[in-house]
This record gives structure tokens, sequence and C-alpha cells, in this order.
């Protein structure tokens, strides 16, 4: 099947007539009603024709409607909500009309440059990701359903954005669970090999191909604020890839010491510096568990800290050391801290609920013998809302504490 028949489909989504339709168990149907926006393959009972990426009309074991859903036929996510049984008949394009809604929401709180445009299941549009880079749009699409799609989704978005170019930024792995390549495409329009950007008065060269992510993480900007509200003294940015902390907070602070693995995220957060002027940064690239260590001995203080790991648990079953590596990095930080300084620590790891870190960063406190108090409790940005219903969408845990002077 073809594109256009791709979107004949999407077209009359509410239409009962649709032809493809799978059944589902009856644990499906109440967690449908419920909210969810997945069925997994184990509670599809029946398929009927769902040709992969297409519209389905979703079915109880008795034959009750209940709305439409895009279908996979590979990955263990078999059907992803779409309508609900009773919305109202499609108006044409849904698509359009979402992603509309969407950037709206977002235009109405301020964002109007760099911002996430579509956060997925959040905005009602399962597995599709776009990202504003200024002129430039990065767009994601993660499943069969929006891959096949992908010529339209772009055609609305230039047609909405009128960008410079968009790149179709399609390398996560979970694209591999949808049977689909992974790639990198310019989507339209031209795209240079750095963007230029400024988020909240700071200068950065984005490589929308290559950067982490769409290029940069924007789920911490508002964070980023938040920290700069606190920074003072001497800094320490621990996992600092190009600097999304650094530079927004160096100009509050003293000076600077930023560690990250990556050379190339060091070297980049230099060249950043620089189009900052920014002189007060000394970036390393070295392991921070070691490095925490090695200042630790060397009894430095720091008056702010900023902990922005990668997801230590990327699994449920690595939650337990993921556990251990989190106490690690706190306890150090702690100890580094002087008093009155403060330390915003973050996890960006969905198996890590907010009560189980906060219960590692309190033990951490204890081993550390310090006291501390918690001054606020962030998440990711209000451009990448959780939805309620998927509690693993509520990922980034961002605390800011302040640890208090025993005299
Ligand atoms: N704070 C950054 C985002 C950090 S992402 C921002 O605001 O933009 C996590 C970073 O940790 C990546 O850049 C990765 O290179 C780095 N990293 C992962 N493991 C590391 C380790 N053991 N030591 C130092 N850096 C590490």
């Amino acid at each position: 099947m073809d594109e256009s028949d791709a979107g004949s489909r999407l077209s009359s989504a509410a239409d009962p007539h649709a032809a493809a339709s799978v059944v589902v168990s009856a644990r499906a149907v109440e967690r449908f009603r419920a909210g969810h926006p997945w069925i997994y393959r184990q509670d599809v009972v029946a398929v009927g024709d769902g040709a992969p990426g297409s519209i389905v009309r979703i079915r109880g074991p008795r034959g009750v409607a209940l709305g439409t859903g895009l279908y996979s036929e590979r990955s263990r996510i078999a059907v992803r909500r779409w309508t609900v049984e009773g919305d109202p008949a499609d108006p044409g394009d849904l698509w359009r009309t979402r992603l509309a809604r969407a950037d709206d929401y977002r235009r109405a709180l301020g964002f109007d440059t760099v911002y996430r445009v579509v956060h997925g299941e959040a905005d009602l549009l399962p597995s599709l990701v776009v990202d504003r880079y200024g002129d430039y749009l990065v767009i994601q699409t993660l499943s069969q359903a929006t891959d096949r799609l992908r010529e339209r989704l772009v055609g609305a978005l230039v047609e909405r954005f009128q960008p410079a170019g968009v790149v179709a930024r399609n390398d996560p792995r979970v694209r591999e669970l949808e049977g689909l390549a992974r790639t990198v495409e310019v989507a339209y329009g031209d795209v240079p090999s750095v963007v230029p950007i400024e988020i909240d008065g700071v200068l950065q060269e984005v490589d929308l191909r290559h950067g982490q992510k769409t290029g940069l993480f924007l789920d911490q900007c508002e964070n980023r604020s938040a920290a700069a509200r606190y920074a003072h003294g001497r800094l320490l940015d621990a996992f600092s890839y190009d600097g999304g902390f650094t530079l927004r907070l160096a100009r509050h602070c003293d000076s600077v010491v930023s560690l990250d693995s990556s050379e190339d995220a060091v070297a980049r957060l230099g060249r950043n510096a620089a189009l900052n002027a920014i002189g007060n940064v000394e970036a390393r690239s070295v392991n921070v568990f070691d490095e925490l260590r090695v200042l630790d001995r060397r009894r430095e203080r720091f008056d702010t800290i900023v902990l922005d790991p990668p997801a230590f648990a990327k699994t449920r079953s690595a939650v337990p050391r993921a556990r251990a590596a989190y106490k690690e990095i706190n306890l150090r930080a702690l100890r580094l801290l002087a008093p009155g300084g403060v330390l915003v620590s973050c996890t960006c790891s969905s198996h890590m609920s907010e009560p189980d870190f906060l219960e590692i960063v309190r033990d951490a406190a204890a081993d550390a013998r310090v006291q501390v108090t918690l001054v606020e409790k962030r998440t990711q940005g209000r451009d990448h809302p959780v939805l309620l219903a998927l509690p693993e969408s509520y990922y980034l845990k961002c605390l800011v504490l302040r640890v208090l002077g025993s005299g």
C-alpha cells in the first residue's frame, strides 16, 4: 500500500465501516477505558486484515467497539490508541489538527523558537516526536504508522512552520522493534552541519544529525533556568555534555568545572563557551565516577553542583545497579558541597520513581553525614508533558537540594 492509501485510511479513521479490526482481551479493554495509550500484543486476540502501520478498529471480546488505533504487526505494542468510540467524526486530518493543538499549547506558554513541538502520546500523536530549533525542525517517526506517513507529516510541518529544513532523525533503537531501519536523512530543504540557536540568552551550535537525542537535551531547558536562580560561587557540572547547564549557569558563578566522558562534547562545550564570551569554565574529558573520588580526596569544595547523568536504569532489571550508581554520585557530590551549597540532582530514568530517587538521595545524605533540605522538585519541561495514564512517561526527576551548615 502506498503513501496516499495510508493517508486515506487515516482520514477515515473514525469510519465505523473501516475494514481492518483487532479484537482485544478483557484486560486490554479495561486498560483502554482507563486511558492507557497502548495495547500489547499478548492482549490481541485476533487480527483481521491489519496492514502494518494502518488504522484499525478496536473491539472487545464480545465485539464491543472501543475506538481506533495505529497497528504495528511487529512491535510488542501492537496497537496505539488513536480515537475513542464516540469521538466526533474524524475532521479529515486528525494528524494536522493534533499537531496544531500541540504547537498552540506550547506557544501559549511562551515557547517560541527552540522547543519540543510534539511529544508523542502526551500530544495524542503516538510515536511521533517533533523538535524545533529555530528555522529547523527534527522529526522522529518511531512506529510503522508514523513512518508510513512521514512525507505527509513533513508536509504539514512545512505548511505550519515554513522551516528552512527538516531532519528525519530516525536513528533511535526503538525503530528496530518496529522492523524499521535506523537512518538520518534530510526530509526537506537544506540543513547545515551545525545550526546556530539561542536559548535564554545562550548561543549554541547544534548538530541536528549527530548530536544526542535530536541535538540537545531540550527536556532540561526549564530546569536550567530554575538552577540559575540558585547557582553561585564555584560550580561543578557533572555529565555536562556540550554545556547545557554550564553555559546557562556560568554567568551566575565565579568559576565552573565541567565533566563529561565524551571528548567531542567537551570540545563543543569549549566552542560554545567562546561563542558566549564565557571565560570562567574549565571543561575536562573524564569519567565522573573517578573524578568525583579524586576531587573528594583533594578536599575540593563547590558551592553548586549539577548531576545530570545518563539513564543508569534503562530496564527494570537494571534498577538495583542503577540505585548504587545514583547513590554513589549523590554521596560524593554532597561531600563536596560547602555549607549552604546547592545540589541539582537529576535522573532521566523512567524506571526510577520519584519516591525511590528521594530515598536514594536521603541515604546518600545520611552516609555523607550532612543535613539536606529539599528546596524544589521538578520534572521534564512543560513541552515534554507527562501522560498521567502512562506512568513511565514521568521519566525526568530533578531535585534541588541545599546542604545546611552544621555550625
Ligand atoms: N547535562 C547535559 C546532558 C547530560 S547527558 C545537558 O544539560 O545538556 C549525559 C552525559 O553524560 C552525556 O554527555 C555522556 O557523554 C556523559 N557520560 C555518560 N557516562 C559518563 C561517565 N561515566 N563519566 C562522564 N560522563 C559520562
